[in-house]
C-alpha cells in the first residue's frame, strides 16, 4: 500500500480539482471489502434500535471524480483531513 500524500494545488490553495473535466463540487468514495457490525438491542414490542456502528475496511479505498470517473485516489488522505 502506498502512502504518498498530494496536496492538491487548486484556487484557493488544497482545493481539489479533478484533472480530467476539472470538477471540483461531486467526488466519490468507494470502500472494498467493507465489514459492517452492528449492535442491535430488542425492545419491549420486539422492535430493534441500532447501538452502535462498526466500519472496518478492508480492501482498497478510491476517490474518484463524481462526474467522469477519473481515479482521483492521490488525494484521499488530503480528502479524509478535510471532510468533517
Ligand atoms: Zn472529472
Amino acid at each position: 500500500m502506498k502512502n504518498t500524500v498530494q496536496i492538491p494545488a487548486g484556487e484557493p490553495a488544497g482545493r481539489v480539482v479533478c484533472s480530467s473535466c476539472g470538477n471540483k463540487t461531486d467526488f466519490v468514495e468507494i470502500a472494498e471489502n467493507v465489514l459492517v457490525t452492528t449492535r442491535y438491542v430488542q425492545n419491549v414490542d420486539g422492535s430493534f434500535t441500532p447501538e452502535e456502528n462498526d466500519t472496518e475496511v478492508y480492501g482498497e479505498v478510491k476517490f474518484i471524480c463524481g462526474q467522469c470517473g477519473e481515479d482521483l485516489t492521490r488525494y484521499h488522505a488530503h480528502f479524509l483531513e478535510m471532510s468533517f
